[in-house]
């Protein structure tokens, strides 16, 4: 196994070491060729003899050499091992590459997004987007262990399930035991993790991927998207705000400690303040919109329970009701609010935050409605017929069995990162985006099925 990354050089001067990765550059000056050695970590430049010349870029070699402190006038404070070298004593050619489609040492953002999609696994080798990946995978790492020592339980919720309520289209997927019958991918595991509570859980969090067939935008990838999803009992708003500031400010504090948050505690917004001045309910509060280092976190609270409920809406009913939940049906009105349900919806508040970072909304929640009747008043303005109140049965139902006041939120992960790392795109922090015409481009999906397999599932394409 390989056991030494090139980045590990630099504290082995002097010591022999074998180093595996991809021929990033060439240097040849005749007597003496010049490397430099990619792999995950970083470079590091190799000197080798005549037998270099066999070398094109992209290669990937095994080499065996020495390292050696470079004279002072050689080293190159541009690069992480730029006061050492290798002197390589063997190499070894383990694959030729042929050309690349795509040059892969810059940033890439001037590359045609669809080629770079179609090449994504050359695409990841350019180290800005293995950066990326990189610090994702320390974030969710450091997420996990920040709720589990708060006493929160990981938990995994079905991905083929039923529909759910956040307001985009499903997903189906056709069942072959049940012909006729539609599983739906999970728009989130709102329902799971509010039955989750039911069950006696207290703290549950799952690392979940959501399926949303929406169009693409640059801070929402087609198809799917991953969310910290979370949920309390026995808790308050204030509990769950404070709980997510603590944990994001930890997480940028070790991870990208060159940040500073705009300010502490995170302003908060009431959803009518800020539309009045900012004209947005997720305003960029930085100070200096040029400063890539300034993280402006904030809150926005008191939204409306509903809005006017539009043709275009999802939450379609009878046709006659007027309201449509502006964040879910399952948030809880303001407790001062519940009489004005009966002769004024349209301004009754809602238990609603938003967490805002730099102009993007970040992730949403809210307390749950745990009193059955206030639900079934809200699934009646939203003018749910009995049928698709049938469908949210088993919620109902399992609230009449002891259900614990609760909350959540649910912090976008692609959204953050994006963010964070100030990218123009999440695709750029996504390691197989779809593009933005729903392709997922390397495998070339979605494809067509074969006629049998239709024929098993009941399905007749119409042509
Ligand atoms: N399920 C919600 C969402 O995905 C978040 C929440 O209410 O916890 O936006």
């Amino acid at each position: 196994m390989k056991n030494v990354f090139v980045i590990d050089t630099i504290e082995k001067v002097g010591q022999e070491v074998e180093l595996y990765g991809w021929v990033d550059t060439i240097r040849d000056h005749k007597k003496i060729i010049f490397i430099d050695l990619r792999d995950r970590s970083g470079i590091v430049q190799v000197v080798g003899g005549p037998d270099f010349k066999r070398l094109s870029t992209e290669d990937v070699v095994a080499i065996k050499g020495l390292v050696k402190k470079r004279p002072e006038k050689l080293m190159n404070p541009r690069l992480q091992t730029g006061t050492i070298e290798i002197e390589c004593r063997e190499l070894k050619i383990l694959t030729k590459a042929q050309p690349l489609p795509i040059p892969i040492t810059g940033d890439g953002y001037e590359i045609d997004e669809d080629i770079r999609l179609r090449y994504r696994y050359l695409d990841l080798r350019r180290p800005r987007l293995t950066r990326n990946l990189i610090l994702r995978s320390k974030a969710t790492f450091f997420i996990r262990n920040f709720l589990t020592k708060r006493h929160f339980i990981e938990i995994e919720t079905p991905v083929l399930t039923k529909t759910t309520p956040e307001g985009a289209r499903d997903f189906l997927v056709p069942s072959r035991l049940q012909k006729g019958k539609f599983y739906a991918l999970p728009q989130s595991p709102q329902q799971y993790k509010q039955l989750l509570m039911v069950a006696g859980i207290e703290r549950y969090f799952q690392i979940a991927r959501c399926f949303r067939d929406e169009d693409p935008r640059a801070d929402r990838a087609y198809g799917e998207f991953t969310q910290l999803d979370l949920e309390m009992s026995f808790i308050t708003q204030e509990d769950l705000l404070q709980l997510t500031e603590e944990l994001f400010t930890a997480l940028v504090k070790e991870l990208f400690p060159e940040k500073h948050i705009a300010k502490t505690p995170w302003p908060r917004l009431a959803h009518a303040q800020a539309m009045q001045e900012y004209g947005t309910d997720k305003p960029d509060l930085r100070a200096d919109k040029n400063d890539k280092d300034e993280l402006a976190f904030a809150w926005t609270l008191d939204f409306p329970l509903f809005n006017k409920q539009t043709e275009a809406d999802f939450f379609h009913g009878s046709g006659q009701a007027k309201f449509a939940p502006s964040h879910h049906m399952f948030t809880s009105p303001h407790p001062d609010d519940i009489p004005l349900l009966d002769t004024d919806p349209l301004k009754v508040r809602a238990l609603q935050h938003d967490l805002i970072l730099n102009g993007y909304e970040v992730g949403g929640g809210s307390i749950r409605i745990h009193d059955a009747k206030i639900q079934e008043k809200v699934f009646e303005l939203i003018g749910f017929s009995a049928k698709q109140k049938s469908q949210f049965a088993h919620m109902l139902t399992a609230f009449t069995y002891g259900v614990p006041p609760h909350g959540g939120i649910a912090p976008g992960l692609d959204r953050f990162m994006m963010a964070i790392l100030g990218e123009p795109s999440v695709r750029e922090v996504v390691a197989f985006p779809a593009t933005s015409g729903g392709k997922i481009a390397v495998m070339d999906a979605p494809s067509s099925p074969e006629e049998t397999q239709l024929k098993e599932l009941g399905i007749e394409v119409k042509k």
